[in-house]
C-alpha cells in the first residue's frame, strides 16, 4: 500500500486548470442561449453519457431546446447506462444540427472521437469542450478541461454551478454514475476528498446509490459467463513484457460474441476482471467490434504509463487507464503496446 499522508488543513496546491475567463464565458454562452446541442464521445461509459445528459436536463429544465447525441453508426444507448434519467433528450446523429450554434462536448479528448458528428463539430459557432483527460488536444472554442478532475461530471457540477441551476435527484444519478464510474468505484488513485465531497452532495439529493451500482455492475445475462468461462480460458501472462513492468492479457473476438449472442458493449467490463491479477503492471483486453475493428483497452497499476503508449497508437486517455483502435492481430499489436512500454520516469 502506498499512501499520500497530508495534514488536513493543507489547501489545493496546482494552480487551477480551467481560467477563470473560460469558465465564465462557458456559463454566459449557455446562459444567453434558447438553443444548446450536446455530444459526448462514441461508444459512450458512464461519465461521458452521465455528463451529457446531466447537463442536458438542467438546461431544459432552464427552457432551453436542448439536443444530445453520439456519433455512433449504431446508434444505441448502452444496455448498461439504460437507467440513466434524460434520455429524451437523446437523436440519432442524422437528426443532429449540422452546423450548432452552441455545442458542448464531454469526456472527448480528441475531435475524431465523435464520429459521424466531427463534422458538425467542425462547423459549430462555439463549441465548449469540458474533460478531464490529460490528452486533450485543444480543440474547441471554450475549454473546460482539468486533467486533475476524477471525471468529467465533476465538472458539469462546477458548471451548474456557476449557472445557478438546480442539482436534482435525476441530475444527480447522471452525475454520480459519471463519478462512481471513472473512479473504478471509489477505488482508483483519482479518488480525492473532493470527489467524496461531491458524492455526499450528489447523495443528499436522495438517489439511490445501491441501485445505481447494480445496474452498473452487478447484473449480467447468463451468457456473459459462458463468454467470460472462453475469454478467461485463453489469458496470457507475459512477466517480461514491458520492460520487466509484466502484462496479461486476453481478446474476445466477434465469433465469440455471436456464440453467445452478445452486443459489443457486453465486453466492456472483462477488463475489470483480468486487471485484478497481481504479477504484472499492465492489463489488457482487445476486443473486436462488428465491424472487425480492435478496441484495446489497457490499464496500468501506475508502473507504466499507458496514456502515453495509446496516444501514440492513435489513441488516448490516461495514465492508468486508456485506449486505441488496431487493425494488427491481436499478437502483433500486443508486441507493439509492449515495445512502447516501460517502466515510466
Ligand atoms: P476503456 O478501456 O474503458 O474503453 O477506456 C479507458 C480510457 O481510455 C477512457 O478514458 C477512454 O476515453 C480512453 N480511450 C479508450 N479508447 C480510446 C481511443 O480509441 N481513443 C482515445 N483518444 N481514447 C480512448
Ligand atoms: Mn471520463
Amino acid at each position: 500500500m502506498t499512501s499520500d499522508p497530508r495534514p488536513h488543513t493543507q489547501p489545493p496546491a496546482a494552480a487551477p486548470a480551467v481560467r477563470e475567463d473560460d469558465w465564465r464565458r462557458a456559463a454566459d454562452l449557455l446562459r444567453d442561449a434558447d438553443e444548446v446541442a450536446l455530444i459526448c464521445h462514441v461508444t459512450p461509459d458512464g461519465d461521458a453519457l452521465g455528463s451529457m445528459l446531466g447537463l442536458g436536463m438542467a438546461l431544459r429544465r432552464a427552457g432551453k431546446r436542448v439536443v444530445a447525441s453520439f456519433g455512433d453508426r449504431h446508434f444505441a444507448v448502452p444496455r448498461l447506462l439504460r437507467f440513466l434519467p434524460g434520455q429524451e433528450l437523446l437523436v440519432e446523429p442524422a437528426a443532429y444540427p449540422a452546423e450548432p450554434g452552441l455545442m458542448v462536448s464531454f469526456d472527448v479528448p480528441t475531435i475524431d472521437r465523435l464520429g459521424l458528428l466531427t463534422p458538425n463539430a467542425g462547423k459549430a459557432k462555439e463549441l465548449i469542450v469540458v474533460d478531464h483527460h490529460p490528452s486533450n488536444t485543444g480543440f474547441g472554442t471554450v475549454p473546460i478541461v482539468d486533467p486533475s478532475a476524477a471525471s468529467t461530471s465533476m465538472l458539469v457540477e462546477q458548471l451548474l454551478a456557476r449557472l445557478g441551476y438546480e442539482v436534482d435527484r435525476d441530475i444527480a444519478t447522471c452525475l454520480y454514475t459519471g463519478l462512481v464510474t471513472d473512479t473504478g468505484s471509489f477505488k482508483h488513485s483519482s479518488t480525492t476528498a473532493a470527489v467524496h465531497e461531491m458524492a455526499a452532495r450528489l447523495v443528499a439529493t436522495g438517489l439511490r446509490t445501491d441501485e445505481i451500482a447494480r445496474e452498473l455492475w452487478d447484473r449480467s445475462p447468463f451468457c456473459y459467463l459462458k463468454l467470460l468461462g472462453a475469454v478467461l480460458g485463453r489469458v496470457t501472462l507475459d512477466e517480461r513484457a514491458a520492460g520487466g513492468l509484466g502484462m496479461v492479457w486476453t481478446y474476445v473476438t466477434r465469433a465469440d460474441r455471436a456464440a453467445y449472442c452478445l452486443p459489443y458493449e457486453e465486453c466492456e467490463g472483462i477488463i475489470d476482471v483480468i486487471r485484478r491479477t497481481d504479477e504484472p503492471d499492465i492489463a489488457v483486453v482487445l476486443k473486436e467490434d462488428d465491424e472487425g475493428s480492435w478496441q484495446v483497452s489497457t490499464r496500468s497499476k501506475g508502473g507504466a504509463d499507458v496514456g502515453r503508449a495509446c496516444t501514440a497508437l492513435g489513441g488516448g486517455g490516461h495514465v492508468r487507464a486508456a485506449g486505441f483502435t488496431s487493425h494488427d492481430s491481436p499478437e502483433e499489436t500486443i508486441a507493439k503496446l509492449s515495445a512502447l512500454l516501460g517502466p515510466s520516469t
